[in-house]
């Protein structure tokens, strides 16, 4: 399908035409017994990707809902909220536990760095009161991927030994901090582990790894984010999620829910079920090492400096000088039918990006990057001989 663009950006991703297709399914009773069967299914599926035997909640709102729905179901204004932030995104979490009014400890860093966990182990035990850490999976905007599982490991390390209070009840410290994770553009396409990793709230949407449609935000929340619930007080209705708790063993969504998009995830479920986990995340890696391999090739640079971090799901390529990101953009949307992506906030006119999860093939990424190499040699970048 020539006319069908190549849709290389970090979400909305390209939605296979069979989940198209189901997209156009027919509306039906959403408190009906065939939408409670699909919502219960689908629910039972999502946690295998969380890696989670807590309940997956569906709410119908972007990534950015999902994110709010987490800090207004867990937190009190004037909490402290430590924010590791390595980008865009990282900033954005920040914001919305700022606006409901939370006490935002920032610990940031340069953009295209990955979070080390000795630094937040550090900040936590400077700040022994905080209440609850915020923290980016894969921050999308930069291409980078936080070592997630060391950071939340020395998150839960502050529970014992460390802080000095013994966990009593009446003090209402009972637990170390909660971790709430921004896993937007990370789940369904590289090893993710909630229970393992010890993550309280997981938040991700469908426009990234889950080839359907924006419209949905998936939610997971662990027990002790559920006993942090009871006394959070910060304003919530919408993104209320015990609302969702509680209309889910109904099979029902405590609002109409952007029904669409479940059909089309019910077929793209069955589809990554088919693929399995482990071809998925090795399609992935194969995916980000085959960019980052091509784009070096050619002479340009990461912005991810330490590979060991760089994105598997999207790479940020720092635009050479002398070439303009926006030229860069249009012309290979003009002239090859490959969309990508330009950088946000500081990074933009600096950077461009390339997504490549979801639904990503070898055949995809050689298109791209042969259309990025013509592009640069029009556009007066002398690309070193490639390949
Ligand atoms: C896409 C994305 C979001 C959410 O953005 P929405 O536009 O609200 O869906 C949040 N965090 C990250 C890391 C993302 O990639």
């Amino acid at each position: 399908m020539s006319d069908t663009p190549n849709l290389r950006i970090p979400g909305p991703t390209p939605v296979p035409p069979d989940i198209l297709e189901a997209v156009a399914h027919p509306m039906v009773n959403h408190r009906g017994r065939e939408f409670a069967a699909l919502i219960s299914r689908v629910a039972e599926r999502l946690k295998d990707w969380f890696q989670t035997s807590n309940d997956v909640l569906i709410l119908s709102a972007s990534g950015t809902g999902g994110l709010e729905s987490a800090v207004v179901s867990t937190l009190s204004p004037r909490d402290r909220v430590l924010s590791v932030s390595i980008g865009a995104f990282g900033e954005r979490f920040a914001a919305i536990a700022d606006t409901y009014g939370a006490e935002v400890i920032p610990l940031q860093y340069e953009w295209g760095q990955a979070a080390r966990a000795e630094d937040v182990r550090q900040a936590l035990a400077e700040h022994p009161d905080v209440k609850a850490v915020l923290v980016t999976h894969n921050e999308t905007s930069t291409g980078v991927t936080n070592p997630l599982e060391e950071i939340a490991r020395a998150i839960r390390s502050q529970e014992s030994g460390v802080r000095s209070q013994a966990p009593s009840r009446a003090s209402g410290r009972t637990d170390g901090p909660l971790v709430l994770v921004d896993a937007v553009s990370s789940l369904g396409a590289i090893p993710f582990e909630a229970d393992g990793w010890g993550l309280d709230v997981v938040v991700t949407g469908s426009q990234k790894g889950w080839m359907v449609p924006p419209g949905l935000a998936f939610v997971s929340m662990s027990e002790r984010a559920w006993r942090a619930y009871e006394n959070a007080k910060m304003p919530r209705f919408y993104l209320d999620l015990g609302r969702h708790r509680d209309a889910l063993p109904k099979g029902q969504t405590p609002w109409t829910p952007a029904m669409s998009i479940f059909f089309g995830l019910d077929v793209a479920l069955e589809r990554m079920a088919e693929e399995g986990a482990e071809r998925i995340f090795t399609r992935h890696a194969s995916m980000g090492r085959m960019v980052r391999e091509g784009v070096k090739a050619f002479g340009l640079e990461l912005l991810c400096q330490d590979e060991r971090y760089a994105s598997d799901t999207v790479t940020a390529i720092k635009c050479p000088e002398g070439v303009e990101v926006s030229a860069l953009r249009n012309t290979m949307e003009d002239e090859y039918n490959v969309v990508i992506a330009g950088g946000q906030g500081k990074l933009q006119g600096k950077i461009f990006r390339i997504g490549h999860l979801g639904l990503v093939e070898e055949e995809d990424i050689r298109e791209t990057l042969a259309a990025l190499e013509q592009t640069l040699a029009k556009l007066g970048f002398a690309v070193r001989a490639a390949r």
